[in-house]
């Protein structure tokens, strides 16, 4: 509250000293060189492919197993988005890739789904082999890493979302974009605020898509005890772990410590579960709320989209996916109560 009379006091609304400071700490947190606020994550994603060029007659490979913004951002740059496949950790598949890449590919925009990064050596491998971009839809990912290099940094730019549920949420929607690359960076800047430069002369097209100084400051605050937030999530990963992972009838994500190259930050702690919709059920009779991510749709079956590929693995998947109870109000207590309850449906 002192926050928001701080800066409602100032009248610090827009583009002012908070929002910088703001993408200054983004940057040094995600060890990468400009850190921009926008409006929210979607814009985020489509200012990059609009700075990039990426427009009609173009395709763009992302992975199904998304939230629909990842799409939506490439379509309303005229290109053509094209789903893949996910693997067993729910991320998307190089070898689906592959298999979808045209004359017309430009770039290919991984999700960093549910706080895990890809393992992105392949997914580099591929890129450069074939000439693509690699946009990174990281908006479920601050923190997370692979290899010890963060999450949204791997490609030409990625993007964070704050929106409240994210990890790092704020009081509304927020976003940023994060890039090693000057020129991208300077154009989104451009793009960001109708195209206009410092100086506040009009140099290019451009959209009204700022993150606002009030959630600037918010965020500024909350990411100074991130680290603690993040810490929290990985131990009720492990709880969850320990207790659940004798169950044949689920598939567990991978534990916050199978993998040395991993560093999750469990945006979700997203289940495979047999019986999943009596489990489901079962759960919410006794107090636990659960969530089938998407409203229980990946991006290509939703019908008004007409994509009409079938992506068999990701299709398996949806018969099965379930997210458990995952945020920092949650105590031991509560884990091992959610733990106990799934045990004793599958002993029926
Ligand atoms: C939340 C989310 C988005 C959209 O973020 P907004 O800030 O709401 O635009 C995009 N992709 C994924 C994977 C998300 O989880």
């Amino acid at each position: 509250m002192a926050l928001i009379e701080s800066v409602a006091q100032r009248g610090a609304f827009i583009m002012q000293a908070e929002l910088r400071e703001f993408e200054t700490k983004l940057a040094q947190f995600c060890n990468c060189k400009h850190a921009i606020g926008v409006a929210n994550a979607t814009d985020g994603l489509h200012l990059i492919a609009r700075a990039l060029e990426i427009g009609t007659g173009d395709e763009v490979i992302f992975c199904s197993h998304t939230m629909t913004a990842t799409a939506a951002a490439i379509k309303f740059t005229g290109a053509t988005p094209v789903p893949v496949d996910c693997k067993e950790d729910h991320l998307i598949d190089p070898q689906s890739i592959k298999s979808a890449i045209t004359p017309k590919t430009k770039a290919i925009l991984p999700t960093q789904l549910n706080g895990r990064t890809c393992a992105m050596d392949p997914i580099l491998e591929i890129a450069e082999d074939n000439n693509l971009l690699i946009i990174e839809d990281s908006a479920q990912a601050l923190g997370s890493k692979y290899n010890g290099k963060h999450a949204g940094t791997f490609g030409v730019g990625g993007v964070f979302s704050f929106y409240p549920a994210k990890t790092l949420g704020c009081l509304g929607d927020g976003g940023a974009v994060v890039t090693n690359s000057d020129e991208l960076s300077e154009k989104i800047r451009l793009l960001q605020d109708h195209g206009r430069n410092e100086k506040g002369e009009t140099v290019l097209w451009g959209i009204n898509s700022r993150l606002d100084n009030i959630q600037a400051a918010i965020l500024s605050y909350r990411l100074d005890n991130y680290e603690t937030v993040i810490e929290r999530r990985r131990e009720i990963a492990k709880i969850y772990q320990s207790q659940l992972e004798d169950l044949e009838q689920l598939l567990l994500p991978p534990g916050p410590d199978s993998n040395q190259k991993h560093f999750d930050i469990f945006q979700n702690y997203e289940i495979e579960a047999d019986k999943r919709d009596e489990l489901k059920v079962y759960l919410k009779d006794n107090g636990i709320g659960t969530l089938i991510q998407w409203n229980g749709k990946p991006v290509h079956q939703i019908e008004c989209y007409n994509f009409k590929t079938p992506l068999p693995h990701t299709d398996k998947v949806f018969e099965r996916c379930l997210m458990l109870p995952m945020n920092i109000s949650l105590t031991n207590d509560d884990v091992n109560y959610v733990c106990d309850k799934i045990r004793n449906f599958y002993s029926k």
